[in-house]
Protein backbone atom coordinates (compact mmCIF):
# COMPACT_ATOMS: atom_id res chain seq x y z
CA UNK A 1 0.00 0.00 0.00
CA UNK A 2 1.48 3.25 -0.58
CA UNK A 3 0.87 6.06 1.79
CA UNK A 4 3.31 8.78 0.01
CA UNK A 5 0.80 11.49 0.04
CA UNK A 6 0.12 11.37 3.79
CA UNK A 7 3.77 10.39 4.48
CA UNK A 8 4.62 14.13 2.54
CA UNK A 9 1.88 15.80 4.47
CA UNK A 10 2.70 14.46 7.56
CA UNK A 11 6.09 16.60 7.08
CA UNK A 12 4.29 19.41 6.04
CA UNK A 13 2.21 19.03 8.82
CA UNK A 14 5.18 19.23 11.19
CA UNK A 15 6.21 22.41 9.99
CA UNK A 16 2.93 24.42 11.44
CA UNK A 17 1.08 22.42 13.99
CA UNK A 18 2.89 21.09 17.13
CA UNK A 19 3.37 17.13 16.55
CA UNK A 20 1.59 17.70 12.86
CA UNK A 21 -1.77 17.14 14.76
CA UNK A 22 -4.37 18.94 16.45
CA UNK A 23 -5.35 15.76 18.68
CA UNK A 24 -1.96 13.73 19.91
CA UNK A 25 -3.47 10.22 19.46
CA UNK A 26 -3.98 10.88 15.79
CA UNK A 27 0.33 11.27 15.25
CA UNK A 28 0.11 7.64 15.89
CA UNK A 29 3.61 7.58 17.07
CA UNK A 30 2.28 4.50 20.07
CA UNK A 31 1.97 2.23 16.91
CA UNK A 32 5.00 3.15 15.34
CA UNK A 33 3.64 4.78 12.19
CA UNK A 34 2.52 8.31 10.92
CA UNK A 35 -0.68 9.42 9.88
CA UNK A 36 -2.79 8.43 7.65
CA UNK A 37 -4.28 12.06 5.63
CA UNK A 38 -8.35 11.35 5.58
CA UNK A 39 -9.58 12.72 2.45
CA UNK A 40 -13.36 11.28 2.74
CA UNK A 41 -15.34 8.78 4.08
CA UNK A 42 -18.76 7.51 3.78
CA UNK A 43 -20.76 4.64 5.60
CA UNK A 44 -18.33 2.23 6.71
CA UNK A 45 -15.26 3.45 4.45
CA UNK A 46 -12.53 6.23 5.43
CA UNK A 47 -10.04 6.85 2.29
CA UNK A 48 -7.31 8.54 2.52
CA UNK A 49 -5.24 11.21 0.29
CA UNK A 50 -3.34 8.66 -1.30
CA UNK A 51 -6.81 6.72 -2.41
CA UNK A 52 -6.64 3.73 -0.02
CA UNK A 53 -9.88 2.43 0.91
CA UNK A 54 -10.09 1.18 4.31
CA UNK A 55 -12.90 -0.17 7.12
CA UNK A 56 -13.39 2.12 9.63
CA UNK A 57 -13.35 1.13 13.16
CA UNK A 58 -12.74 4.70 14.84
CA UNK A 59 -15.29 5.93 13.41
CA UNK A 60 -13.74 9.35 14.70
CA UNK A 61 -13.45 8.17 18.03
CA UNK A 62 -17.14 7.42 18.54
CA UNK A 63 -19.47 9.96 16.87
CA UNK A 64 -20.24 7.90 13.71
CA UNK A 65 -22.52 5.32 15.24
CA UNK A 66 -24.45 5.79 11.71
CA UNK A 67 -21.63 5.46 9.55
CA UNK A 68 -19.89 7.96 7.74
CA UNK A 69 -21.89 10.96 5.49
CA UNK A 70 -25.13 9.51 6.48
CA UNK A 71 -27.24 10.89 3.44
CA UNK A 72 -30.45 11.99 6.69
CA UNK A 73 -27.66 13.42 8.50
CA UNK A 74 -25.72 15.24 5.27
CA UNK A 75 -29.11 16.32 4.39
CA UNK A 76 -29.96 17.98 7.63
CA UNK A 77 -27.02 19.74 7.59
CA UNK A 78 -27.03 20.66 4.10
CA UNK A 79 -30.57 22.61 5.00
CA UNK A 80 -29.47 24.73 7.74
CA UNK A 81 -26.47 25.45 6.01
CA UNK A 82 -28.49 27.43 3.51
CA UNK A 83 -29.60 29.07 6.30
CA UNK A 84 -26.61 30.67 7.54
CA UNK A 85 -23.85 28.55 10.15
CA UNK A 86 -24.19 31.02 13.36
CA UNK A 87 -26.39 33.47 14.86
CA UNK A 88 -25.36 33.25 18.93
CA UNK A 89 -29.09 33.39 19.36
CA UNK A 90 -31.72 30.84 20.43
CA UNK A 91 -33.10 28.58 17.68
CA UNK A 92 -35.81 26.04 17.34
CA UNK A 93 -32.99 23.29 16.84
CA UNK A 94 -31.83 23.35 20.37
CA UNK A 95 -35.41 23.38 21.51
CA UNK A 96 -35.83 20.10 19.58
CA UNK A 97 -32.44 18.88 20.69
CA UNK A 98 -33.02 19.89 24.22
CA UNK A 99 -36.42 18.23 23.96
CA UNK A 100 -34.92 14.78 22.87
CA UNK A 101 -32.21 14.53 25.30
CA UNK A 102 -34.50 14.57 27.89
CA UNK A 103 -36.57 12.29 26.59
CA UNK A 104 -34.34 9.75 25.78
CA UNK A 105 -31.83 10.21 29.06
CA UNK A 106 -33.69 8.68 32.09
CA UNK A 107 -31.84 11.04 34.56
CA UNK A 108 -31.90 14.50 32.42
CA UNK A 109 -34.35 16.55 33.24
CA UNK A 110 -32.75 19.61 31.35
CA UNK A 111 -30.20 20.07 29.34
CA UNK A 112 -27.34 22.14 28.54
CA UNK A 113 -25.49 22.10 24.80
CA UNK A 114 -21.84 22.83 24.45
CA UNK A 115 -19.12 22.54 21.87
CA UNK A 116 -17.14 19.51 23.16
CA UNK A 117 -17.14 16.20 25.87
CA UNK A 118 -14.65 18.00 27.57
CA UNK A 119 -16.93 21.20 27.81
CA UNK A 120 -19.32 19.34 29.69
CA UNK A 121 -17.29 17.52 31.68
CA UNK A 122 -15.52 20.88 32.75
CA UNK A 123 -18.60 23.07 33.36
CA UNK A 124 -20.65 19.92 35.05
CA UNK A 125 -17.90 19.38 37.78
CA UNK A 126 -18.12 23.58 38.04
CA UNK A 127 -21.80 22.77 38.53
CA UNK A 128 -21.56 19.95 41.05
CA UNK A 129 -18.78 22.35 43.56
CA UNK A 130 -21.31 25.10 42.59
CA UNK A 131 -24.19 23.31 43.98
CA UNK A 132 -22.79 21.43 46.86
CA UNK A 133 -19.91 24.32 48.12
CA UNK A 134 -17.22 21.36 48.65
CA UNK A 135 -14.09 21.40 46.21
CA UNK A 136 -13.37 18.10 45.91
CA UNK A 137 -13.98 15.58 42.73
CA UNK A 138 -13.27 11.90 42.95
CA UNK A 139 -12.36 10.22 39.42
CA UNK A 140 -10.91 6.42 38.79
CA UNK A 141 -7.65 5.52 37.27
CA UNK A 142 -7.54 5.12 33.59
CA UNK A 143 -11.29 7.00 33.00
CA UNK A 144 -10.54 9.93 30.51
CA UNK A 145 -13.03 13.09 30.89
CA UNK A 146 -11.33 15.65 29.06
CA UNK A 147 -7.97 17.88 28.78
CA UNK A 148 -9.54 19.94 31.37
CA UNK A 149 -6.87 21.12 34.42
CA UNK A 150 -9.41 19.32 37.45
CA UNK A 151 -9.42 16.14 35.26
CA UNK A 152 -6.09 15.92 34.46
CA UNK A 153 -4.61 13.84 37.06
CA UNK A 154 -1.92 11.34 36.44
CA UNK A 155 -3.55 7.75 36.54
CA UNK A 156 -0.63 5.72 38.37
CA UNK A 157 -0.78 2.64 39.04
CA UNK A 158 -1.91 1.10 42.57
CA UNK A 159 -3.88 3.52 44.68
CA UNK A 160 -3.47 6.82 43.30
CA UNK A 161 -4.60 8.83 46.23
CA UNK A 162 -4.59 12.79 46.31
CA UNK A 163 -3.75 13.81 42.73
CA UNK A 164 -0.28 14.94 41.10
CA UNK A 165 -0.84 17.15 37.48
CA UNK A 166 -0.95 14.62 34.61
CA UNK A 167 0.36 17.42 32.37
CA UNK A 168 3.09 20.91 33.26
CA UNK A 169 0.80 23.68 33.44
CA UNK A 170 -1.92 22.05 35.52
CA UNK A 171 -1.36 23.70 38.54
CA UNK A 172 -0.67 21.56 42.37
CA UNK A 173 -3.02 23.55 43.79
CA UNK A 174 -5.87 22.64 41.09
CA UNK A 175 -5.57 19.08 41.34
CA UNK A 176 -4.57 18.64 44.77
CA UNK A 177 -8.76 18.48 44.87
CA UNK A 178 -9.41 15.67 42.31
CA UNK A 179 -8.59 12.09 44.14
CA UNK A 180 -8.17 9.34 41.94
CA UNK A 181 -9.52 5.96 42.78
CA UNK A 182 -8.73 2.00 40.95
CA UNK A 183 -11.78 1.73 38.98
CA UNK A 184 -14.01 -1.17 39.83
CA UNK A 185 -12.75 -1.65 43.43
CA UNK A 186 -15.19 -1.01 45.77
CA UNK A 187 -13.64 -1.24 48.89
CA UNK A 188 -10.88 1.53 47.55
CA UNK A 189 -14.24 3.83 47.08
CA UNK A 190 -15.98 3.24 50.35
CA UNK A 191 -12.93 3.13 52.41
CA UNK A 192 -12.17 6.75 50.59
CA UNK A 193 -15.35 8.06 50.91
CA UNK A 194 -15.77 6.95 54.91
CA UNK A 195 -13.34 9.06 55.83
CA UNK A 196 -13.76 12.18 52.92
CA UNK A 197 -17.06 11.74 51.29
CA UNK A 198 -18.44 14.59 53.19
CA UNK A 199 -15.86 16.91 51.55
CA UNK A 200 -16.64 15.38 48.12
CA UNK A 201 -18.75 17.20 45.62
CA UNK A 202 -18.91 14.65 43.40
CA UNK A 203 -17.58 11.18 41.63
CA UNK A 204 -17.40 11.52 38.18
CA UNK A 205 -17.32 7.47 36.13
CA UNK A 206 -17.46 6.70 32.53
CA UNK A 207 -20.12 3.87 33.51
CA UNK A 208 -18.15 1.37 30.83
CA UNK A 209 -14.87 2.84 30.41
CA UNK A 210 -13.22 3.38 27.08
CA UNK A 211 -10.23 5.23 27.39
CA UNK A 212 -8.03 2.86 29.03
CA UNK A 213 -9.59 0.44 26.00
CA UNK A 214 -12.38 -1.33 26.79
CA UNK A 215 -13.61 -2.01 30.68
CA UNK A 216 -16.87 -2.73 32.00
CA UNK A 217 -18.09 -2.10 35.10
CA UNK A 218 -17.77 -5.31 38.16
CA UNK A 219 -20.71 -6.36 39.14
CA UNK A 220 -22.32 -3.84 42.11
CA UNK A 221 -19.59 -0.77 41.35
CA UNK A 222 -21.83 1.69 39.90
CA UNK A 223 -24.43 1.01 42.32
CA UNK A 224 -22.09 1.45 45.85
CA UNK A 225 -20.82 4.81 44.18
CA UNK A 226 -24.66 5.85 43.55
CA UNK A 227 -25.51 4.37 47.38
CA UNK A 228 -22.85 6.07 49.47
CA UNK A 229 -22.54 9.58 47.21
CA UNK A 230 -26.21 9.73 48.31
CA UNK A 231 -25.14 9.13 51.78
CA UNK A 232 -22.78 11.59 51.39
CA UNK A 233 -24.62 14.02 49.69
CA UNK A 234 -22.18 14.21 46.78
CA UNK A 235 -23.45 14.25 43.18
CA UNK A 236 -22.99 11.14 40.69
CA UNK A 237 -21.61 12.06 37.06
CA UNK A 238 -22.20 9.87 34.67
CA UNK A 239 -19.76 10.46 31.69
CA UNK A 240 -21.60 8.96 28.48
CA UNK A 241 -19.54 10.76 26.14
CA UNK A 242 -19.23 7.65 24.42
CA UNK A 243 -21.80 5.54 26.09
CA UNK A 244 -24.47 8.21 25.44
CA UNK A 245 -26.95 6.79 22.44
CA UNK A 246 -24.83 3.65 22.07
CA UNK A 247 -24.99 1.63 24.78
CA UNK A 248 -29.08 2.15 24.55
CA UNK A 249 -30.90 4.91 23.26
CA UNK A 250 -30.82 6.06 27.03
CA UNK A 251 -27.11 5.30 27.16
CA UNK A 252 -25.89 3.10 29.92
CA UNK A 253 -27.61 4.74 32.44
CA UNK A 254 -30.64 2.84 31.26
CA UNK A 255 -29.10 -0.61 30.76
CA UNK A 256 -27.68 -0.72 34.04
CA UNK A 257 -30.68 1.26 35.61
CA UNK A 258 -28.70 3.45 37.32
CA UNK A 259 -29.51 6.65 38.30
CA UNK A 260 -26.81 9.64 38.31
CA UNK A 261 -27.50 13.08 39.07
CA UNK A 262 -25.79 14.69 36.24
CA UNK A 263 -24.97 13.22 33.25
CA UNK A 264 -22.00 14.34 30.29
CA UNK A 265 -22.76 13.86 26.43
CA UNK A 266 -20.50 14.58 23.33
CA UNK A 267 -19.27 12.55 20.52
CA UNK A 268 -22.87 10.87 18.87
CA UNK A 269 -25.32 13.57 20.06
CA UNK A 270 -23.20 15.60 17.29
CA UNK A 271 -23.65 13.41 14.79
CA UNK A 272 -19.71 14.32 13.81
CA UNK A 273 -19.77 17.78 14.30
CA UNK A 274 -18.46 19.67 17.30
CA UNK A 275 -20.94 18.79 20.19
CA UNK A 276 -20.75 18.38 24.08
CA UNK A 277 -23.87 18.43 26.49
CA UNK A 278 -24.19 18.30 30.21
CA UNK A 279 -27.78 17.79 32.06
CA UNK A 280 -28.97 16.27 35.31
CA UNK A 281 -31.41 17.02 37.87
CA UNK A 282 -33.59 19.97 37.75
CA UNK A 283 -32.83 21.41 41.22
CA UNK A 284 -29.35 21.36 40.00
CA UNK A 285 -29.31 22.26 36.63
CA UNK A 286 -31.66 25.42 37.48
CA UNK A 287 -28.44 26.73 39.22
CA UNK A 288 -26.85 27.50 36.10
CA UNK A 289 -26.45 31.02 34.64
CA UNK A 290 -29.21 32.95 34.14
CA UNK A 291 -31.45 30.43 36.46
CA UNK A 292 -28.78 30.73 38.42
CA UNK A 293 -25.69 31.80 40.02
CA UNK A 294 -22.69 29.36 38.27
CA UNK A 295 -21.77 30.65 35.00
CA UNK A 296 -20.99 28.72 31.90
CA UNK A 297 -21.50 29.96 28.46
CA UNK A 298 -20.73 29.73 24.87
CA UNK A 299 -19.92 31.93 21.50
CA UNK A 300 -21.00 28.98 19.15
CA UNK A 301 -22.98 26.43 21.76
CA UNK A 302 -26.46 25.36 20.07
CA UNK A 303 -24.71 25.83 17.05
CA UNK A 304 -27.37 25.36 14.05
CA UNK A 305 -25.15 22.93 12.18
CA UNK A 306 -23.90 21.10 14.65
CA UNK A 307 -27.86 20.84 15.75
CA UNK A 308 -28.75 19.90 12.61
CA UNK A 309 -26.33 16.98 12.30
CA UNK A 310 -27.08 15.67 16.03
CA UNK A 311 -30.93 15.80 15.47
CA UNK A 312 -30.62 13.86 12.10
CA UNK A 313 -28.53 11.05 14.04
CA UNK A 314 -30.80 11.23 16.98
CA UNK A 315 -33.77 10.76 14.86
CA UNK A 316 -32.30 7.55 12.90
CA UNK A 317 -31.35 6.03 15.97
CA UNK A 318 -35.32 6.23 17.62
CA UNK A 319 -36.01 4.17 14.72
CA UNK A 320 -37.55 1.29 15.86
CA UNK A 321 -35.38 -2.03 15.86
CA UNK A 322 -32.07 0.26 15.48
CA UNK A 323 -30.60 -0.96 18.44
CA UNK A 324 -30.87 -4.79 17.74
CA UNK A 325 -29.51 -4.37 14.08
CA UNK A 326 -26.43 -2.67 16.11
CA UNK A 327 -26.61 -5.26 18.64
CA UNK A 328 -26.63 -8.67 15.70
CA UNK A 329 -23.80 -6.97 13.83
CA UNK A 330 -21.88 -6.36 17.10
CA UNK A 331 -22.80 -9.79 18.36
CA UNK A 332 -21.23 -11.34 14.92
CA UNK A 333 -17.88 -9.00 15.42
CA UNK A 334 -17.35 -9.58 18.75
CA UNK A 335 -18.56 -12.99 18.94
CA UNK A 336 -16.30 -14.26 15.81
CA UNK A 337 -13.58 -12.21 17.74
CA UNK A 338 -13.92 -14.40 21.01
CA UNK A 339 -13.47 -17.43 18.43
CA UNK A 340 -10.80 -16.19 17.21
CA UNK A 341 -9.08 -15.40 20.83
CA UNK A 342 -9.72 -19.22 22.25
CA UNK A 343 -8.02 -20.76 19.08
CA UNK A 344 -4.91 -18.09 19.12
CA UNK A 345 -2.23 -19.22 20.73
CA UNK A 346 -1.27 -15.13 21.69
CA UNK A 347 -1.98 -14.31 25.27
CA UNK A 348 -5.14 -12.11 24.18
CA UNK A 349 -7.85 -10.70 26.41
CA UNK A 350 -11.52 -9.52 24.89
CA UNK A 351 -13.59 -6.75 26.89
CA UNK A 352 -16.59 -6.31 25.23
CA UNK A 353 -20.16 -4.68 25.25
CA UNK A 354 -22.62 -3.64 22.69
CA UNK A 355 -20.78 -2.57 19.70
CA UNK A 356 -17.77 -0.86 22.08
CA UNK A 357 -14.98 -3.45 22.81
CA UNK A 358 -11.21 -3.93 22.82
CA UNK A 359 -8.57 -6.65 22.40
CA UNK A 360 -6.20 -6.60 24.82
CA UNK A 361 -2.19 -8.27 24.08
CA UNK A 362 -2.21 -9.82 27.81
CA UNK A 363 -3.17 -12.86 29.61
CA UNK A 364 -5.01 -11.95 32.78
CA UNK A 365 -8.25 -10.11 32.88
CA UNK A 366 -8.55 -6.41 32.50
CA UNK A 367 -10.28 -5.26 34.75
CA UNK A 368 -8.48 -2.02 35.79
CA UNK A 369 -5.84 0.76 34.66
CA UNK A 370 -3.42 -1.45 36.04
CA UNK A 371 -4.38 -4.75 34.17
CA UNK A 372 -5.12 -2.46 31.32
CA UNK A 373 -1.37 -0.71 31.20
CA UNK A 374 0.09 -4.49 31.53
CA UNK A 375 -1.23 -4.85 27.87
CA UNK A 376 1.87 -5.59 25.74
CA UNK A 377 2.24 -2.45 23.43
CA UNK A 378 4.72 -3.87 20.84
CA UNK A 379 2.29 -6.27 20.28
CA UNK A 380 -0.52 -4.29 19.30
CA UNK A 381 1.92 -2.04 17.12
CA UNK A 382 2.24 -5.19 15.17
CA UNK A 383 -1.15 -6.23 15.06
CA UNK A 384 -2.49 -2.38 14.15
CA UNK A 385 0.24 -2.45 11.52
CA UNK A 386 -1.31 -5.95 10.06
CA UNK A 387 -4.81 -4.77 10.08
CA UNK A 388 -4.02 -1.64 8.34
CA UNK A 389 -2.25 -3.49 5.66
CA UNK A 390 -5.38 -5.15 5.34
CA UNK A 391 -7.14 -2.55 4.78
CA UNK A 392 -8.58 -2.40 8.40
CA UNK A 393 -8.37 0.82 10.59
CA UNK A 394 -8.25 0.68 13.65
CA UNK A 395 -7.37 3.23 16.62
CA UNK A 396 -3.87 4.15 17.36
CA UNK A 397 -3.37 2.71 20.47
CA UNK A 398 -3.59 -0.03 22.57
CA UNK A 399 -6.02 1.56 24.75
CA UNK A 400 -9.11 2.46 23.08
CA UNK A 401 -12.21 0.81 21.66
CA UNK A 402 -13.25 -0.40 18.53
CA UNK A 403 -16.62 0.98 17.22
CA UNK A 404 -18.96 -1.33 15.27
CA UNK A 405 -21.64 1.52 14.02
CA UNK A 406 -25.00 0.66 11.63
CA UNK A 407 -22.78 0.96 8.42
CA UNK A 408 -20.92 -2.17 8.67
CA UNK A 409 -22.63 -5.10 6.52
CA UNK A 410 -22.34 -8.83 7.56
CA UNK A 411 -19.94 -9.34 4.55
CA UNK A 412 -17.30 -6.48 6.13
CA UNK A 413 -17.23 -8.05 9.41
CA UNK A 414 -16.74 -11.53 8.43
CA UNK A 415 -13.83 -9.97 6.01
CA UNK A 416 -12.73 -8.31 9.25
CA UNK A 417 -13.07 -11.27 11.05
CA UNK A 418 -10.19 -13.10 8.30
CA UNK A 419 -8.15 -10.22 8.56
CA UNK A 420 -7.70 -10.87 12.67
CA UNK A 421 -7.14 -14.25 12.29
CA UNK A 422 -4.70 -13.80 9.92
CA UNK A 423 -2.76 -11.17 11.43
CA UNK A 424 -2.79 -12.62 14.60
CA UNK A 425 -1.57 -15.77 13.08
CA UNK A 426 1.28 -14.22 11.45
CA UNK A 427 2.38 -12.82 15.17
CA UNK A 428 2.88 -15.75 16.84
N1 LIG B 1 -15.30 11.98 28.20
C1 LIG B 1 -15.07 10.80 27.60
C2 LIG B 1 -15.59 9.56 28.22
C3 LIG B 1 -14.37 10.76 26.39
O1 LIG B 1 -14.14 9.59 25.80
C4 LIG B 1 -13.89 11.98 25.85
C5 LIG B 1 -13.11 12.01 24.54
N2 LIG B 1 -12.67 10.84 24.05
C6 LIG B 1 -14.15 13.16 26.52
C7 LIG B 1 -14.86 13.14 27.69
C8 LIG B 1 -13.68 14.47 25.97
O2 LIG B 1 -14.38 14.78 24.82
P1 LIG B 1 -13.77 15.78 23.73
O3 LIG B 1 -12.63 15.08 23.10
O4 LIG B 1 -14.93 16.01 22.80
O5 LIG B 1 -13.38 17.02 24.45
Amino acid sequence: MDYKKSQDLFVEAEKFIPGGVNSPVRACKSVGCTPLFIARAKGSHIYDVDGNDFLDYVGSWGPMILGHAHPAVMDSVKAALAEGTSYGAPTEREVEMARMIVDAVPNIDLVRMVNSGTEATMSALRLARGFTGRDIIVKFDGCYHGHADTLLVQSGSGVATLGIPGSPGVPQDIVKNTVSLPYNDITAFSDFMAKRGDEAAAVIVEPVAGNMGVVTPARGFLEAIRKLTREHGTLFIFDEVITGFRLSYGGAQRLFNIQPDLTCLGKIIGGGLPVGAYGGREDIMRRMAPDGDVYQAGTLSGNPLAMAAGLATLKALKQEGIYEELEAKSARFWDGMEDIVRESELSLCLNRLGSMGTLFFTQDPVTDFRSAMAADRDKYSEFYQGMLARSIYLAPSPFEATFVSLAHTDEEIDRTLEAVRQTLRSMV
